[in-house]
């Protein structure tokens, strides 16, 4: 039997927090949200307005985040992989992402996006207070984003650079 409390927003178990830890965390955010999540969310909520948030993956360079109401996602921006590719995030799936940078709104498209964690309910009211939430993602078939692209070439003002 599972009894085990796990964070709901990056899904750890209790194993490295007390029982009081989890009961203050509970009792701080309405569900057990861990000391690293905390302070995760802690740091975009107080992070400068245009600070560039960016996940520590443990390797590489850091990743461009993408803060939504419900997940903070990763990727390394808005890049085609080689579909053929080992280890594409969501196995490959493609994204449409749009992000805020300022005033200005990019769209985007991947097909190597990353989850680092949930946003728990609690600090999804914070990061909406906080004007944090920056990015919409949505998951497109492949089909799809060909009809979008055949729809866009077919339109002449949309084929000239900008
Ligand atoms: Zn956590």
């Amino acid at each position: 039997m599972d009894n085990l409390t796990y964070c709901v927003a990056c899904g750890w178990g209790k194993g490295s927090a007390s029982l009081l830890e989890i009961k203050q965390q509970e009792a701080k955010h309405g569900d057990y949200v861990c000391i690293n999540c905390e302070e995760f969310f802690e740091s975009i909520i107080n992070a400068a307005k245009d600070e560039a948030i960016a996940i520590n993956k443990g390797y590489g360079l850091p990743c461009e985040a993408l803060i939504t109401d419900n997940n903070i996602y990763y990727f390394d921006g808005p890049i085609i992989e080689d579909p053929k590719k080992d280890s594409l995030g969501f196995g490959g799936c493609w994204f449409l992402i749009t992000k805020k940078y300022g005033e200005i709104r990019k769209v985007m498209v991947t097909n190597n996006l990353w989850r680092d964690r949930r946003v728990p309910a609690a600090y999804r009211i914070k990061l909406q207070q906080a004007g944090r939430i920056d990015s919409i993602v949505v998951g497109i078939e492949r089909q799809e984003l060909a009809k979008c692209k055949t729809l866009l070439n077919s339109i002449p003002y949309l084929q000239q650079e900008v």
